[in-house]
């Protein structure tokens, strides 16, 4: 087992010359020994600014090489890398900051309509005055350090190349005696789930924990060297760190970054370029590049593997990435910020049925089990909750004693939170999110159900599914949908569509057409803020 600091190192001995990373929008290409260069550039810089082992660096960006460099750098430098949401306002960056206590702060200068710089100094209005690594902020009070990415960097703040500059004076020895220090338990990484369901939390991830399931992933896509990933998915969430950037570290893979954040265009357009084998996303993603009008003229003959994970993956939506992208090979993977991400995927030799209708099996080394509400196991087939245990299991939130023994008990199982099914080959099949599970006059519905019916509609592109509070029956079925290009439905159509093919119980009784859903970052639908929308309208 090896450290993300060696895993790069083996990377560049070995493959030295290969393409580590296309940062597309950039037009910048490292090989695995540039890369290296780059990150122990940086990392010598990181010891120079006496950021100590176990400090926490904060990075704030969307997907750019320099992303990519301050992970390995930090991991080189034994720091633990805070991957921070670049849809973040200021409150939101404040908080993860301070509850963390970031040392140092790597940053872009914007990202969409947001200012980061101005959000920064409107917390820090003291970075005016400070000299670079002497911050003393009233509203920050453990940052010391902010590195611009890009551009002139204004007062109390370093460019991102100046880090660099700053270690020239390390010597090899000093950074090796560094890496030395790193174990395979240590923390190197917080990052933040996705707040899908509330406020992001912690997780603090260990070499072991992420270096492993980054391998096994690769494995289970039937990825190796020469195979070229494209990684639409952000690398400030696990999903893109792990599964796309250090999974390709860890296989000798390319990782191909096509754009800031997820654009279809951009994505199909790297994949012809680039002839990738593989492509991420969660199943949003994979419905835009299906439904981009320049699909059908796209070259996307190198496709051969890619996941799909993250949120519920639609059959509907599985079998056109199969057929239409030629993707015959792509995964589904369940799994959670919490543990590393994967528990659950399908692979290789799975048969169509398995690849589209469940998540496949356990990865090696991990445990699993459905739960009844008293923690007894259940019988094959029936749902309850999924439990996981093994290596990918999280140390624990950061600096968050309660949750963490609310997720994982005292024989180590990390409670997800999701209901699903083990069969008695293994196959998981995940239902829903127990907080998502909608309870109407007794009868339990699984949004998942519904929405899978809505997918098969042809003028329906997305549909959402989620209760709200009802007086009488507890709680009562809404869908949000958005309609296809040129199609329209009405409500009444949809919900006699519906009556024909579930039971009355389950067919909406609200429905809206939206152009978009409330989305994290990581291009998961917010359920939470659809049910308020509904709620305070309905009032
Ligand atoms: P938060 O915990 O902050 O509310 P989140 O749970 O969405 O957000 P993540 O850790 O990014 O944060 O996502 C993990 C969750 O995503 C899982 O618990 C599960 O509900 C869902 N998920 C992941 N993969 C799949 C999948 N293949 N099928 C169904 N659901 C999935
Ligand atoms: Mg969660």
């Amino acid at each position: 087992e090896l450290t993300i600091g060696q895993v790069l190192g083996r990377a560049a001995a070995s493959w030295p010359d290969d393409i580590a990373v296309v940062s597309s929008h950039q037009d910048i290409r490292l090989t695995f020994r540039e890369l290296k260069a780059a990150a122990d550039r940086m990392a010598k810089g990181l010891i120079a600014m006496r950021l100590a082992p176990g400090a926490r660096i904060g990075i704030w960006s969307p997907n750019r090489i320099e992303w990519v460099v301050t992970q390995y750098a930090a991991a080189r430098a034994g720091l633990i890398l805070v991957c921070i949401n670049p849809a973040y306002r200021s409150s939101e960056l404040e908080h993860a900051l301070n509850l963390v206590g970031c040392e140092a702060l790597v940053m872009a200068e914007r990202f969409k309509t947001s200012d980061y710089v101005a959000m920064l100094r409107e917390l820090a209005p003291e970075l005016d005055a400070a000299t670079p690594g002497g911050l003393r902020a009233a509203r920050l009070p453990a940052l010391r350090w902010v590195v611009l990415i890009g551009g002139a960097s204004p007062a109390g703040m370093i460019g991102f190349d100046d880090v660099a500059a700053r270690g020239a004076a390390v010597d090899d020895p000093t950074l090796d005696e560094r890496q030395a220090t790193v174990g395979l338990d240590d923390p190197t990484n917080i990052q933040f789930t996705s707040g899908t369901t509330g406020r992001p939390k912690g997780a603090t991830l260990t070499h072991r924990n992420l270096v492993n399931n980054a391998f096994f992933n690769g494995q289970r896509q039937g990825l190796a060297r020469g195979d070229i990933v494209c990684v639409t998915v952000p690398l400030y969430h696990c999903f893109g760190m792990v599964a796309g950037s250090l999974c390709c570290m860890v296989t000798g893979a390319t990782a191909v970054y096509p754009s800031l954040s997820f654009e279809p265009g951009p994505t199909l357009e790297a994949v012809a370029r680039e002839r990738c084998t593989s492509v991420y996303g969660v199943p949003t993603m994979f419905i835009g590049m299906l439904e981009h009008p320049d699909f059908a003229d796209i070259e996307l003959g190198s496709l051969r593997t890619g996941i799909m994970g993250g949120a519920p993956c639609p059959e509907a939506v599985m079998r056109s990435v199969i057929d239409d992208m030629g993707m015959t090979g792509v995964t589904i993977a369940f799994g959670m910020t919490e543990t590393s991400p994967t528990s659950f995927q399908t692979g290789t030799g799975d048969d169509i049925a398995h690849r589209v209708e469940t998540v496949g099996r356990v990865h090696p080394h991990i445990e699993a089990k459905v739960v009844g509400t008293d923690g007894e196991i259940l019988p094959c087939g029936e749902p309850g909750e999924v439990l996981v245990r093994g290596y990918s299991v999280m140390r624990g939130y950061w600096d968050d004693a309660p949750r963490t023994r609310e997720a994982i008990d005292e024989d180590r199982w990390m409670h997800t939170g999701d209901i699903g099914t083990i069969d008695a080959d293994g196959y998981c099949r995940i239902v829903g999110r127990a907080k998502d599970l909608i309870i109407r006059g007794g009868e339990n519905i699984y949004p998942r159900e519904v929405e899978e019916l809505l997918h098969t509609h042809p003028a329906i592109a997305e549909a959402q599914v989620f209760g709200i509070a009802d007086a009488r029956l507890g709680e009562k079925v809404c869908a949000w949908v958005r309609v296809t290009e040129g199609n329209m439905i009405t409500a009444d159509e949809l919900r006699a569509f519906c009556k024909t093919r579930l039971s009355h119980f389950k067919v909406p009784e609200h429905v809206r057409t939206v152009d978009a859903f409330p989305m994290t970052v990581t291009g998961k639908p917010q359920k939470f803020l659809m049910r308020e929308a509904m709620q305070a309208e309905l009032l």
